[in-house]
């Protein structure tokens, strides 16, 4: 466990248990230990084929723990209570989920559930995100918040004012101060009073990689002037009530509570202004930002941590509202924030397959020329002889640096020889070999190695590809045996970027298992953790890879611990074929009519069998099929 820094990131949900494996403890410190569930159950579960009692899901798979996510909302709404308990502020926290982080039908219902008691609501930033928050609210208090932002044309708006005669709490938050025509016509138009809002542009600056959203320079939001003629036209039309809420957004993964504390503290200032102009300011919502500790060391000094946890966070939050608006004497607002990241990254784990890795050096350059070294040397030209004489001998006396040296230069005469039609492709593939051979003598005691795993990156962990963005990548099992090799993981795509060769703490390497010592379990599974915001909505089509297969995994009292809840497969051949509008049923037709005629002309080509084959492979998924079972007959 502390190779990988488990304790780190994964506290409090994730640790290793006796058996070697990783657990989930679902409630953190309050799980029991009989209660912990073990992953590698699970994907055995998920993935065993249906007649030995499993659910026949294909690698990789995403596992959604809605305990986690429960565990999560509930910890971040007492964060703020006893922050606002013991600083003695005047009002009360609700939060919002914003939907971008993951759409994914369960875990906003999941969010509007188990965030009723708390009044939690959702924020959309698109029409689609709008139509699936006001369904989901549709069952939640009706008190919970659905912040409108994004871009809004007129549609998006008039579908915000619809929201409010549902009686769904819609706040439209302008975006820029255009928008605000848009409302106040519309709103005459289909005869509805909004609710608005206003995204101010904060001068505090948030300098990490996600800090292009703030600054006087950042995309989003309205400037100090913008703010005042918003509120004076609202004030010419008699709306000023209407105004109700601030935002702002200094961007995700804020790393220290001292920026935190200087952007709310600014926005906590343009709030009282707005109350002093007159309107009828009663929320500040302090948008995203809430981050994570990717890499366990909880420090503000590193990209892919935070120096805080929640309860820093909240407390800062309520001292830096509390302390502007009690200096201008102003009712303290409604605390609202729009955590994504810190809500739902925890809850899926990713767990995919290593299908292989590379060995140490293999090629001996005298098999390769079919004869011994001596016909090797001889049958060079001149001067690739006596540079490989000259390498053999710096690697028989140790001279590293005159090694590497000879070692490319013979390399590079090599290849111009062959270039050249001076060389066969046996000379080239031995001059490679004794290059593999001394380098392996001369160079570090284990070499890294390649796992090729059943992935796409491009699909599952596109920020890692996008913007450097590091997960925790562990073995989910085999935890009680000392890791031998250093590997780096290569996906399935024909891309050189699919490649993970940065890990958390620094490392270029992952310590990792030698193939076949898994006992019962065959494969070597990994785990991504904390992938659980932005990997699935932003994740592409590569290669035409698809999603997961997901499985949806409750805490009971089974002999388990463990109850899967739903179980879908990932998308096949045919579907993700389909999204990108090819019609896979007219594509199964043609290709079964070239079969008959085939047939027909007495090509000794078995029309049915194709058919039956042809149908198969669009049932398939895209991942390769591991083990023999590909669970595609499961899917349709
Ligand atoms: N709100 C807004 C306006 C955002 O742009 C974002 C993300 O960038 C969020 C909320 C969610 O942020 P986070 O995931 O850091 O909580």
């Amino acid at each position: 466990a502390a190779l990988y820094k488990i304790d780190g990131w994964g506290a409090p949900y994730f640790s290793v248990n006796a058996a070697g494996n990783i657990a989930v403890r679902p409630y953190g410190s309050a799980t029991l230990p009989h209660q912990e569930i073990d992953l590698m159950k699970v994907v055995r579960k998920a993935s065993d084929p249906k007649s030995a009692g499993g659910l026949g899901l294909q690698l990789p798979l995403i596992v959604r723990l809605p305990d986690v996510l429960r565990h999560r909302l509930e910890s971040l709404h007492s964060a703020f209570d006893f922050a606002i308990r013991s600083s003695g502020y005047g009002a009360h926290y609700q939060g919002v989920y914003p939907v971008k982080c993951n759409q994914d039908r369960l875990i906003v219902e999941d969010v509007v559930e188990f965030g009723a008691p708390f009044r939690f609501g959702l924020e959309a930033g698109s029409k689609p995100e709008l139509l699936l928050a006001m369904t989901c609210l549709a069952r939640g208090n009706p008190e919970a918040f659905l912040i409108c932002n994004g871009y809004k044309d007129e549609e998006y708006v008039a579908l915000a004012l619809l929201a409010r005669t549902l009686n769904l709490n819609a706040v439209i938050v302008l975006e820029e101060e255009q928008e605000l025509d848009t409302v106040v016509e519309t709103s005459r138009r289909v005869g509805v009073k909004p609710v608005i809002g206003l995204r101010a542009k904060l001068r505090t600056r948030h300098s990490g990689h996600f800090g292009s959203t703030s600054g006087e320079k950042g995309k989003f939001g309205l400037t100090t002037a913008q703010i005042l003629s918003v509120a004076r036209k609202l004030q010419r039309l008699e709306m000023l009530d209407c105004l109700q809420l601030l935002h702002f957004h200094i961007g995700s993964q804020i790393p220290s509570t001292t920026l935190l504390a200087d952007g709310v503290g600014e926005a906590a200032h343009i709030y009282c202004e707005l109350v002093r102009l007159g309107a009828a300011m009663r929320v500040i919502d302090v948008g995203g930002g809430l981050g994570i500790d990717y890499d366990g060391s909880h420090s503000s000094g590193s990209d892919m941590s935070v120096g805080y946890g929640l309860d820093e966070y909240a407390d800062a939050v309520v001292r830096a509202v509390q302390y502007a608006c009690d200096r201008k004497g102003v009712r303290h607002p409604i605390l609202c924030s729009e955590s994504g990241r810190a809500l739902v990254s925890h809850h899926s784990v990713l767990i995919f397959e290593a299908v292989s890795s590379t060995t140490a050096a293999a090629c001996d350059p005298a098999a390769a020329l079919g004869a011994g070294p001596t016909y090797f040397l001889d049958k060079l030209p001149d001067d690739a002889r006596s540079d490989c004489r000259d390498l053999i001998a710096a690697t028989f006396q140790a001279e590293c640096d005159k090694v590497l040296i000879y070692m490319d230069e013979l390399k590079r005469k090599c290849v111009e020889q062959f270039k050249d039609g001076r060389l066969r492709l046996e000379h080239l593939a031995a001059i490679d070999g004794l290059c593999e051979l001394v380098a392996n003598e001369t160079g570090p005691a284990h070499p890294v190695r390649t796992y090729h795993v059943n992935l796409s990156l491009f699909t599952s962990m596109p920020d890692f590809w996008a913007i450097e963005q590091l997960f925790p990548i562990v073995p989910i099992h085999r935890l009680d045996q000392r890791p031998r090799v250093e590997g780096v993981l290569s996906d399935l795509t024909c891309d050189s970027d699919g490649k993970v060769d940065r890990f958390i703490g620094g490392r270029p390497s992952l310590p990792l298992h030698e193939f076949g010592g898994g006992g019962n379990d065959g494969g070597y599974y990994l785990g991504m953790f904390l992938g659980g915001a932005y990997q699935e909505a932003l994740g592409g089509l590569h290669n035409l890879f698809g999603g997961p297969s997901v499985v949806r995994v409750t805490q009971s009292d089974g002999p388990h611990c463990f109850a899967v809840t739903r179980a879908v497969p990932g998308p096949s051949c045919a579907d993700v074929l389909r999204a990108m509008q090819h019609e896979p049923e007219l594509m199964f037709e043609a290709l079964k009519r070239r079969a008959e005629e085939s047939a027909a002309r007495g090509g000794g080509v078995d029309a049915g069998a194709v058919a039956t084959a042809l149908a198969r492979a669009f049932r398939s998924m895209p991942y390769l099929v591991v083990g023999g079972d590909s669970g595609g007959d499961g899917m349709s």
